[in-house]
């Protein structure tokens, strides 16, 4: 519970704009996956097309029939290509893949790119340097790993001016040293942008991650706080609807919580409550939701815990908890009160009964454990 706090305000980020932090950058690139891939497969859609529908100009610049058809050719698979990169960008599930899935069509767009400099009769070197800018401009666009977006227009880069100078084209000295520094300087300052892009976005992400924990998390004892809580109470009914399963939710109550205020003061009753999370905390699994209700009143939720599963949690920590001794008032006792998912069961049905069984235990004496009746 404790470490997602102290992991998000030590989180470091490196110099290639990534988090230090392997896990972190893992879940920031999972969740950066998931805001992009849908608008990086529709680009990817709208680039194949675009760059086919250039064949319409194809037809007036070049007369020779073998040419033209070969330009065709390179259109119709270059289409090819991206409604097939879109298409399994889709069932991408590892970040890590996602990011060189797209790094790999970078390189086969620059690849047909290229080719097309091949088949001019009398190509300009100039004018194919302007459609490789274009190329670079995409590149630096697409969201990817600064690293790999930098390898990437490095090395489409460097092929073109080692393409276009073995390639017999017809160049200008001077241009091509133009372009070589020009390319540079774009190279550079764009490199510059997508590790500050990349930066801004992990910083962002981080005080998102502060925001959505201030939001669910109570305050005083970091668990859960009421709102997150009913989110979750109904997320895990759906959960036993949908598939079947067990579901159990436990409601309870620190005993006399009152006079541990009236007799120590409100910042004991603080420490106290605090306390009593961290027993509650170790007696739990993983996968088991602890929240605070309100004041003195906890909640768990017991996903594929049955009602005697859950009496026997509530009976261990009935029995930690009265057995523990809290400095400096003593022992406390807590009453529970405990029900499973019935089917038809909303939240508030299901918490309705489980509170009126914790006031059952209250009635009854306190310090005790209730379930529901089948
Ligand atoms: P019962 O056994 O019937 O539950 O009695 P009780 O005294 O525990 O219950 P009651 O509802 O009468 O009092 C609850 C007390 O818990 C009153 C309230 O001031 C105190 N309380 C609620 N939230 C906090 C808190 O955050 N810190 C402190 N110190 N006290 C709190
Ligand atoms: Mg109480
Ligand atoms: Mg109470």
């Amino acid at each position: 519970m404790g470490s997602f706090g102290e992991k998000t305000f030590r989180a470091r980020i490196s110099i290639l704009g990534e988090f230090a932090d392997r896990e972190l950058e893992k879940e920031f690139a999972g969740q950066e996956m998931i805001n992009s891939k849908k608008s990086v497969r529709s680009a990817a859609l709208l680039l194949g097309v675009l760059y086919f529908a250039l064949a319409a100009a194809d037809f007036s610049r070049i007369g020779d029939k073998k040419v033209l058809s070969v330009f065709l050719l390179n259109r119709i698979l270059f289409l090819a290509v991206s409604i097939l990169f879109s298409f399994l960008l889709g069932n991408v599930k590892k970040p890590a893949n996602y990011y060189l899935s797209i790094t790999a069509y970078e390189i086969t767009g620059a690849f047909f790119l290229v080719w097309t400099f091949f088949l001019n009769e009398t190509p300009v070197f100039m004018l194919q340097y302007l459609n490789i800018l274009i190329l670079l401009l995409l590149v630096f666009i697409i969201p990817n790993r600064t690293v790999y977006t930098v390898t990437a227009a490095l090395g489409i880069s460097l092929c073109f001016h080692l393409f276009s100078s073995i390639t017999g084209m017809a160049i200008n000295d001077r241009e091509f040293t133009a372009s070589v520094v020009h390319n540079g300087m774009v190279i550079m300052l764009f490199s510059l942008y997508s590790l500050l892009i990349n930066r801004y976005k992990r910083i962002n992400y981080l005080d998102n991650k502060v925001l959505r924990r201030l939001s669910s998390r109570d305050a005083l004892t970091g668990i859960y706080n009421r709102q997150r809580f009913e989110e979750e109470l109904r997320r895990a009914i759906k959960h036993a609807q949908r598939y079947g399963t067990q579901l159990s939710l436990v409601l309870f109550d620190i005993d006399n919580f009152k006079a541990v205020n009236d007799g120590y003061g409100h910042l004991v009753g603080d420490k106290v409550l605090v306390e009593f999370v961290s027993i509650v905390a170790t007696e739990i699994r993983e996968t088991d939701f602890f929240a605070r209700w309100g004041g003195e009143e906890f909640a768990l939720i017991l996903p594929g815990a049955d009602k005697r599963d859950a009496t026997l949690l509530a009976n261990r920590l009935r029995d930690r908890i009265c057995s523990t001794y809290i400095n400096p008032v003593g022992q406390i006792t807590c009453s529970f009160g405990i029900d499973s998912y019935r089917q038809g069961d909303d939240c508030e049905t299901l918490f309705k009964r489980v509170d009126r069984l914790m006031y059952i235990a209250k009635q009854a004496g306190k310090d005790q454990v209730i379930n529901g009746i089948s």
